[in-house]
């Protein structure tokens, strides 16, 4: 049986000894049957992974003892996400996909034609510890409240590119390989699409190149995997 891969928020280190909440003591315990003297793997976002003893464990809480570290700590490449929440699940799943393609941000945006207004942050976030936990990441990529595209644009870091994914522009127009590796973000638009306005407004700016991604319209959940797998590709850690 694969070994329990737990995300922690604590800071580990060398004979670190690690509080558990109830829900991850329920998790050893309850569900994994998990005892005193065993092992699991743990990791904090920022320090590695870690294998750690459990010292202390019942349904409601527990102790674990960092014994060494089992593997060093991965950042993603410098990629942000900008994506327009759609409906629970397909928006959970590009959270899930984008941790587990490697990105550093996620920022909901909302544009002319996102027709959801809020987001549930918390839910998010374990979307992003889960996928981490399963696919062996040790970072848990930042997810930002929702912001209005306008806003976005109009405060975009000097320092970083755009890649629009334009659902408008011929698949011909597609070349990321002569593009300069570096800080970047990609902005995938919402089930409707981008408004005229939108589109030629962030055509128009000086930190956006735009791409195709192929001669058939995707879904947005689809374009944001799609969109991060050629990036990563192309520029990023692959
Ligand atoms: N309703 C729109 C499609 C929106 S698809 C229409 O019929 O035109 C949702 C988003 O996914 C788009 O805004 C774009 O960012 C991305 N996308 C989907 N297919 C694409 C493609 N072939 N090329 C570039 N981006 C695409």
């Amino acid at each position: 049986m694969n070994k329990i891969r737990l995300f922690v928020d604590h800071t580990l280190g060398e004979a670190q000894s690690v509080p558990l909440n109830k829900d991850q003591a329920h998790y050893i315990f309850s569900v994994m049957r998990k005892s005193v003297g065993e092992t699991i793997s743990i990791f904090d976002g920022n320090n590695g992974e870690w294998e750690a003893s459990i010292e202390e464990i019942s349904k409601k809480s527990g102790v674990l003892f960092c014994i060494k570290q089992t593997k060093p700590q991965i950042m993603p490449p410098d990629l942000w996400l900008f994506f327009c929440p759609l409906k629970k699940v397909r928006t959970d799943f590009i959270v899930e996909k984008a941790t587990e393609l490697g990105v550093a941000r996620i920022i909901p945006v909302q544009t002319e034609h996102t027709n959801v207004d809020r987001i549930k942050l918390s839910r998010l976030s374990a979307h992003a510890i889960e996928a981490a936990e399963q696919c062996g990441g040790t970072y848990i990529p930042k997810i930002e409240e929702l912001q209005k595209i306008k806003e976005v644009l109009e405060n975009f870091p000097p320092n970083r590119r755009l890649l629009f994914c334009d659902e408008k522009l011929q698949a011909s127009e597609v070349n990321l390989e002569n593009l300069k590796k570096g800080k970047w973000a990609i902005l995938v638009g919402p089930e409707g699409g981008f408004s005229e306005v939108e589109r030629n407004h962030l055509k128009g700016l000086k930190f956006t190149f735009s791409i195709s991604l192929g001669p058939r319209i995707l879904r947005a959940d689809t374009a944001a995997v799609t969109a991060i797998s050629l990036w990563q590709n192309y520029l990023g850690d692959w």
